[in-house]
């Protein structure tokens, strides 16, 4: 089936993808989804969720300024509100010491037309009005709180739609990363990224051009890139199933995050992405991981300390590789190479 024009789910062939000139080098990117602590476990709710990891934002900024690394906070909507955090980050944004962009939880997000639910927690599932309003307005309150018009987009939960890239174009966005390849959510009525490409590639649609930038995963273990397909037809069953290759060394799912991915997993996840050419490699991980209990894998003061030294560990194999942070103006650079003519 041939989606429609303008759409993220339809992938162009390899030869249309942003790829690496001879002899250069990849570029890494952090990409922090900003967001509100909430009960990972628990329906999705409109309130009841709280601020309190916000604050360690200074202390991750203050971590990623030393490092020479300058990270992109996707903030959404409870984000904007909130007085520290637009102090801190604009801080560091009026420094030119990090990006802000725009993540979209819709369950917390004005309007508040729809049913609150798991269906509904992907924006790409809304009514195209719906979906409109809400871009719209935390794009708004994002120009209004931090004076900056936001160009990177990313959907909570992965969620695009058949709409979001024109919708995009339109608001000004020049980027998404929302696509998360080798992943299938369809289990709760998500997007299905199983067959989506890891390196960047344009989308036209009627107000231009939108570049996506995949949240990097990759597939390792004995069976090599072809455990790709082995691992979908197998993780059908249950993750149990996925575990289980995993121990058997036959393949191995890796996402480049700091959230239950250990540091030397990661760092073969790197030597892959090196290995199949990415020109960009797409770190990710959420906010509330910056203070202990709000997600599955910061518990403790001591995860917390294994979070930063997870990214010791990785920024020094990526120094070793020699492959280098870039921001979204870089990659965006980079990828003109591609850009479909105006
Ligand atoms: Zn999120």
């Amino acid at each position: 089936m041939v989606a429609p024009a303008g759409n993220f789910q339809s992938y162009p062939p390899a030869s249309e993808l942003v790829a690496l000139n001879a002899g250069e080098r990849p570029r890494f990117w952090v990409t922090i989804d900003t967001e509100e602590d909430f009960d990972w476990s628990a329906p999705f709710a409109r309130s009841g969720f709280g601020l309190d990891s916000v604050p360690a934002l200074a202390i991750c900024q203050q971590y990623f300024e030393r490092a020479a690394v300058k990270p992109i906070y996707l903030v959404d909507w409870p984000i904007v509100q909130d007085d520290r955090a637009v102090a801190i980050l604009g801080d560091a944004l009026s420094g030119g010491r990090c990006d802000v962009g725009a993540q979209l939880h819709p369950w917390v997000t004005p309007p508040h037309e729809e049913d609150v639910n798991e269906r509904n927690s992907y924006t790409g599932n809304l009514p195209a009005a719906l979906q409109h309003a809400k871009m719209t307005a935390l794009r708004d309150a994002i120009v209004a709180r931090f004076g900056i018009a936001p160009t990177v987009y990313r959907a909570g939960r992965y969620g695009l739609g058949e709409d979001s890239a024109a919708m995009l174009a339109e608001l000004g966005f020049r980027c998404d990363t929302s696509v998360r390849s080798g992943f299938d959510y369809r289990g709760g009525h998500g997007p299905d990224y199983r067959a989506a490409p890891r390196k960047p590639w344009w989308v036209k649609t009627a107000y231009g051009a939108v570049l996506e930038v995949p949240v990097t995963t990759v597939f390792g273990g004995l069976l090599g890139e072809a455990g790709r397909g082995v691992y979908h037809a197998i993780a059908r069953n249950g993750m149990h199933a996925g575990a289980a290759l995993a121990r058997l060394g036959l393949v191995e799912r890796i996402a480049l995050t700091p959230e239950g991915i250990p540091a030397e997993r990661a760092c073969r996840g790197i030597d892959i992405a090196l290995d199949q050419g990415l020109p960009v490699l797409n770190f990710s991980f959420h906010s509330p991981s910056l203070q202990p209990g709000n997600t599955p894998y910061v518990r403790t003061a001591d995860d917390l300390d294994a979070f930063y030294r997870w990214w010791d560990v990785v920024l020094a194999h990526l120094a070793a590789r020699g492959v280098e942070p870039i921001d979204s103006a870089g990659i965006l650079t980079l990828a003109s190479r591609k850009a479909p003519p105006a």
